[in-house]
């Protein structure tokens, strides 16, 4: 590997950048980034730029969806990317915070704030992590790209579907930095999300026969779906797959008519076996249910639902909010190369894992199949928790991994 003669100098200039690569981390916390609460990521985006303009990148550009890229190039075709979204959740019950979620308060090597853990400390460790590899003397293999990705957490995996279509990039492999507690992540299950439009006939509630109600149709479909919870596929590494109803609209004009219109939400996460496809045909299955009882009355369809708000730059796209499921197999090159320099690096028992939530590798794998694999410097019971925290030493850490990583993958 050519980390071994490499690490040396990586390892020596993130040491001597230790403190630049912490207060780069705290400032992005200070930034308000919510997508989940309607804050944009024009100002953090930005900040990123001004960042990676300090160091050695061959080109550092916003492109015209609104992500951040630092772009060191390679001796070879083809490139590999580094990825951390750069959007937070809110801070939900800002009383359940005992640190100013936007402080970036360090208590004993600890570093509390929104974005700490997820994931504003790989975004740090990326962008550090690249200025060392950039300040080396030899190349990487590819061009790698260290990418700061928009609107992950209200649609994981949108903006890489512009990246991947847009953008002027041979893909090869992706490093995504969410949580994996220093390890090596190597898939997730995927979801879904879904809606049943059910259309019935409004009249006078004091006459209810002269309609048709499709509160009964929902409820009888309703019924269903919780029957199939138990249905669902299971897999032996990324577990079972599940199905929960999880919202009700009705369109009528008064609590004294006999609706005119039912929606159900629906939300599904899939394991492997599971797709877009089966979650339609179970849904199928439950209308089926309603059909038994009430006939030719019910009237239904299945959609699944789609995501296009614009970014901060204006940009325009619209997705389904269908995400697969993905997952490598353990003896896949990226898998062991990946597993053989956090190993190098690290001298640490590395283990190979999955994640529980989903990531935008839904995308990058489970769509445009490019092998994606994740490495991240936090650990994933933080993200989305008050008192959201990162070590220190490992944000440090990761630099030296991600560094490694450019070089040799
Ligand atoms: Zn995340």
């Amino acid at each position: 590997m050519r980390v071994q003669s490499a690490q040396p100098a990586i390892d020596e200039w993130v040491e001597n950048h230790r403190e630049d690569c912490i207060e780069f981390l705290r400032d992005m916390i200070a930034i308000p980034s919510a997508t989940t609460v309607g804050e944009d990521e024009e100002e953090i985006a930005k900040r990123i730029e001004a960042e990676m303009n300090k160091f050695d990148f061959d080109e550092v550009r916003i492109d015209d969806f609104g992500n951040v890229h630092g772009v060191i190039e390679g001796t070879e075709d083809g490139a590999v990317m580094l990825n951390s979204h750069i959007d937070t959740v809110g801070f939900g019950d800002r009383s359940q915070w005992t640190h100013d979620p936007y402080a970036g308060d360090i208590e004993d090597s600890t570093l509390y704030g929104l974005g700490a853990a997820d994931m504003l400390c790989a975004m740090a460790s990326m962008v550090y992590g690249g200025a060392a590899l950039a300040s080396l003397d030899e190349r990487p293999t590819h061009d790698v790209w260290i990418t700061g990705e928009l609107m992950e957490e209200v649609s994981e995996g949108h903006a890489m579907q512009y990246v991947v279509e847009n953008e002027d990039v041979d893909l090869e492999r992706v490093v995504i930095g969410e949580a994996s507690e220093m390890n090596v992540k190597r898939g997730h299950r995927g979801r879904c999300e879904l809606k049943i439009e059910l259309d019935g006939a409004s009249c006078h509630a004091s006459a209810p026969e002269r309609g048709i109600n499709p509160l009964y149709h929902a409820s009888a479909i309703v019924e269903r779906i919780e029957e199939l919870n138990e249905e669902t596929a299971d897999h032996d590494f990324l577990g079972a797959g599940t199905i929960a109803a999880t919202n009700l609209e009705v369109d009528t004009p008064s609590n004294n008519a006999v609706p005119a219109g039912a929606t159900i939400y629906v939300d599904r996460r899939l394991t492997i076996g599971e797709d877009e496809a089966t979650a339609h045909a179970e849904l199928e299955d439950a209308i089926g249910a309603a059909e038994a009882i009430y006939g030719e009355d019910v009237s239904a369809t299945v959609e699944t639902l789609t995501f296009d708000r614009p970014t901060w730059t204006g940009y325009e796209m619209e997705s389904k909010k269908y995400y697969p499921t993905w997952l490598l197999e353990e003896d896949h090159p990226l898998v062991q190369d990946t597993y053989d320099v956090v190993d190098e690096v690290l001298e640490t028992d590395v283990e190979i894992t999955k994640w529980t939530f989903s990531t935008s590798g839904n995308y990058t794998m489970g769509v445009a199949e490019i092998p994606t694999i994740g490495f991240g410097p936090s650990w994933e019971e933080f993200a989305h928790a008050a008192d959201e925290e990162v070590d220190v030493d490992n944000v440090v850490r990761a630099c030296s991994v991600y560094a490694a990583l450019g070089l040799e993958l």
